[in-house]
């Protein structure tokens, strides 16, 4: 009994065995590029080996998913850094073409310089996506009263909302003060890009309104606008990296479709989230609710 014993387990091990090792085998022959096309075979007579191998497809999946979206990420960084770059390399060849007044190199340098303000605000954003990325971008976490610093925020970009003739107006709807626990710069730059990107989707003369609240364990923050408003095909994608509605309008205020993606990052990174609601020709209200502290 002991010596039919020991082979039979000599027997089941071994064919077990193998099956590892054809399992290691196909993993290890995956190269980068195959990442999307192929997988594991899962066996159908061996369930442990089954789900080993159905969990390494699934890591796979996820790992194809990281792949495609760093190379679409890097796609798009470099075609958005190649237009400004084209635009100045351009003027400046043209302005060398021949002898120009005093005048002339002014204008050169002036538009220059915008392409230069549109490249830095481009790189800015990247590394501010690639600090989120890395868990870089909550520094510290303080308690913060939402409704200062929409105050805040809303003070820095009345200059821009006078220059478009817009109303903007913040308003605290809380009974208990609207405090969270999160980092300040990451919070402002949350509401800095919601509300500039309120007031430059709005036509003059119209009024935006930031409002807080709070109830419960929820701090709520509204931005709300009566623009051009969102079409609902559209809406799915806006915080895509890079996702542009109208490519024309958006650079022509600097906008390189990052804004969006970096409120949706830092928000989640503070346990939260961020919703849209919005109506063609209407008007849309960004919705931020955050863990209240
Ligand atoms: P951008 O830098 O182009 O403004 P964002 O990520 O901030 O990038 O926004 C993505 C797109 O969403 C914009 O190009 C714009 O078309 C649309 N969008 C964002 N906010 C609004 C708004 N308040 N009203 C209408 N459209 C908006």
């Amino acid at each position: 009994m002991l010596a039919a014993g020991a082979a039979a387990a000599w027997f089941l091990s071994k064919q077990w065995l193998r099956s590892v090792a054809t399992l290691e085998e196909a993993a290890r022959g995956l190269s980068t590029s195959e990442l999307g096309k192929r997988r594991l075979f899962v066996p159908s007579d061996d369930e442990e080996l089954a789900a080993l191998a159905a969990s390494f497809n699934h890591l796979l999946d996820r790992l194809e998913a990281a792949h495609t979206g760093q190379q679409r990420f890097t796609a798009d960084a470099s075609h958005e850094l190649r237009t400004p770059l084209t635009v100045l390399r351009g003027e400046i060849e043209v302005a060398l073409r021949k002898p120009r007044s005093a005048e002339e190199y002014r204008a050169v340098l002036v538009s220059n310089k915008e392409e230069i303000e549109r490249l830095s605000r481009l790189t800015e954003n990247m590394l501010a996506l690639a600090q989120v990325d890395v868990g870089d971008a909550i520094a510290q976490r303080e308690s913060l009263r939402v409704d200062d610093l929409c105050q805040s925020v809303a003070a820095k970009l009345h200059p821009l909302a006078v220059s478009q003739s817009i109303d903007l107006a913040v308003e605290d709807a809380s009974q208990e003060p609207p405090v969270i626990a999160g980092d300040r710069i990451a919070i402002e730059r949350v509401l800095h890009n919601l509300i500039e990107n309120a007031i430059r989707y709005s036509p003059s003369g119209e009024h935006v309104l930031v409002r807080t609240s709070r109830s419960g364990n929820e701090v709520r923050i509204e931005v709300i606008d009566h623009g051009s408003g969102i079409a609902p095909e559209h809406v799915p994608h806006l915080f895509e990296r890079f996702y542009r509605v109208d490519k024309a309008r958006s650079r022509a205020h600097g906008g390189s479709g990052l804004g969006l993606s970096i409120v949706q990052a830092l928000v989640e990174a503070h346990q939260g989230s961020v919703s849209v609601d919005s109506t063609v020709g209407r008007g849309s209200t960004f919705t931020v609710r955050l863990p209240a502290a």
